[in-house]
């Protein structure tokens, strides 16, 4: 395995290496080990540097989607972005005929909540939520761009679907098979 070393101090040096991404996770890089430390956004290079170390595509997928969840819950309860409820009703008056808010058409959702860590679901807020707060978007989380273009695609607008379908599909990494399916679970869908 050779080694390579990088260093970021500066927030122009963090851009660049973002940019640099595309090709530190393809093939040419697999008998890589990375080293990346730096002065500016340690929290994210030390993700970074786990994730290009992970050569099986697999088990980077997985480490990828657990950190970009926990940074949006982690940058929620920082924020204090959460639906407010009483009696199932959410606050936005646009669902206030629903129960669970815009959840009230999933077929996945239980007297007790959601049973999934949707990764879509978690950056989705109406536009009620988005005049009161400035949630996250895709844009934000950058270990997300360890993804190809059709995942990130994926990342964004897979929901009403379980964490392990969400992997499965990322897995595949097509596009168009995840819209193909989006249209069939369409038809599962029950009224609360
Ligand atoms: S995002 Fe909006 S519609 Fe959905 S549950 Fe929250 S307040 Fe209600
Ligand atoms: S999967 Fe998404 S839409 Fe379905 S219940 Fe969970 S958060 Fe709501």
């Amino acid at each position: 395995m050779l080694n390579k070393e990088i260093i970021i101090n500066t927030n122009e040096e963090y851009d660049k290496f973002k940019k640099k991404l595309l090709l530190y996770r393809s093939w040419l890089y697999c008998f890589v080990s990375f080293k990346i430390s730096g002065e500016v956004r340690q929290k994210e290079l030390k993700d970074f540097e786990t994730a290009l170390n992970i050569k099986n595509d697999r088990k980077r997928t997985r480490f990828i989607y657990d950190r970009a969840c926990k940074f949006i819950d982690e940058y929620n309860e920082e924020h204090c972005i959460c639906c407010e409820y009483h009696d199932s009703i959410c606050e936005d008056p646009k669902h206030q005929k629903m129960k669970n808010g815009c959840c009230w058409y999933c077929h996945l959702q239980t007297e007790t909540g959601c049973p999934s860590r949707n990764l879509a679901c978690k950056l989705f807020f109406c536009d009620h939520m988005w005049e009161k707060h400035h949630p996250l978007t895709a844009k934000d989380i950058d270990i997300l761009l360890m993804f190809s273009p059709s995942r990130r695609a994926i990342a964004r607008e897979n929901t009403f679907v379980t964490e392990e379908t969400f992997l499965r599909q990322l897995d595949i990494g097509s596009y168009g098979l995840m819209c193909i399916y989006s249209i069939t679970k369409l038809f599962r869908f029950r009224n609360l």
